[in-house]
């Protein structure tokens, strides 16, 4: 399938001219779309089905600065090779500044200058995308790491004091998983840990939030949910490491649980790092009730803080 390229250019002669160049390159075929306004190629950008797209500066009473802006803010990550009319230098950098990884001067394009940039764009994306992966990921499990979820944590917790949703934290930690280790070696030891990540993806939802909280723990985000509903995620996901063993390449079929604690934002915590400590209790608490369940910090008995009367 040949990828598609979008450009945003209100001029229906610049489209038709570039569609020439296209047909002229002597790499790889691109099909190219159109989009001649500021609204309609913002929507189309942001469906995010192109490999890379053309921008212009003058789009009405818009311009194509704004349109980099709104398509980042949205998190959008398409390569974007901006276009000026003019050599104006200072629109060129803001537009780098802005996100574009290139840009062309509409007088000064050729073919091949046309074919370069955008193969160097499409590259550099596909590089810096890859870069952000190993940055915000887990390697052996693929699961968000321990950096990206104090970020996401964060952020929810904002969103959840500005807009009142609820959501859940579920820290999750291996039962006896040093005996794995010990009996059958490490490298058996991170295939479990694979195993268990994703046996965890597959029972949250797409909306949800699963990262490796350090060795082998994890911590599940729940959204839009309160105690309840966490609670019971929480329960299913420990029923469901359980349910079937984990095999090892053609090794033993190994028994694994998990234990689980949970706590709700705002319920039971205001803050990021009191919703963690609070999850951290059930979970100690999830432990010293024999493994293999989940526990709600709401179900601990509480014990009066420091500073605190009655
Ligand atoms: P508990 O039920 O109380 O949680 O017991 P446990 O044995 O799971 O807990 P403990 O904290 O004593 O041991 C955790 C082990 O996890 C120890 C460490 O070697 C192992 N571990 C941590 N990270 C990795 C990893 O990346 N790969 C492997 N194979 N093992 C790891
Ligand atoms: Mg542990
Ligand atoms: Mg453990």
């Amino acid at each position: 399938m040949t990828r598609r390229i979008l450009m945003i250019d209100d001029d229906r002669m610049q489209y038709r001219l570039t569609q020439a160049y296209f047909k002229k390159f002597r790499g790889e075929v691109f099909t190219l779309d159109w989009a001649a306004t500021y609204e309609e190629g913002l929507e189309k950008l942001l469906e995010g089905l192109h490999a890379g797209c053309l921008l212009d500066y003058q789009l009405g009473e818009r311009n194509g600065l704004e349109l980099i802006r709104a398509a980042v803010a949205a998190g959008s990550r398409t390569p974007i090779v901006f276009l000026t009319a003019d050599s104006s230098e200072t629109v060129d950098i803001e537009a780098m500044h802005a996100g574009a990884l290139d840009f062309l001067v509409k007088g000064e394009i050729s073919t091949r200058a046309l074919e370069r940039s955008l193969r160097y764009a499409l590259k550099l994306g596909e590089t810096l995308e890859a870069l952000r992966k190993l940055a915000t990921h887990d390697q052996l499990t693929g699961l968000l790491n321990r950096r990206e979820f104090d970020h996401i944590l964060a952020e929810e917790r904002e969103r959840s004091k500005r807009f009142g949703h609820p959501f859940v934290l579920i820290l999750v930690d291996i039962d006896h998983f040093k005996s794995v280790n010990d009996t059958y070696g490490h490298p058996a030891g991170d295939a479990v840990l694979q195993e268990i990540a994703s046996r965890l993806i597959h029972a949250l939802r797409d909306v949800d939030r699963a990262a490796r909280f350090g060795g082998e723990e994890f911590a599940l985000i729940i959204m839009q949910a309160d105690r309840k509903i966490g609670f019971d995620a929480a329960r299913r996901i420990c029923a469901a490491v359980a349910s079937k063993p984990v095999s090892i390449d053609g090794g033993p079929e190994l028994k694994i649980t998990i234990s689980a604690g949970v706590a709700a934002m705002p319920a039971d915590a205001s803050t990021g790092s009191e919703l963690i400590a609070a999850a951290d209790k059930a979970l100690y608490a999830a432990k010293k009730g024999g493994r293999n369940q989940a526990v709600a910090f709401s179900e601990l008995p509480q014990v009066p803080g420091p500073g605190r009367e009655g």
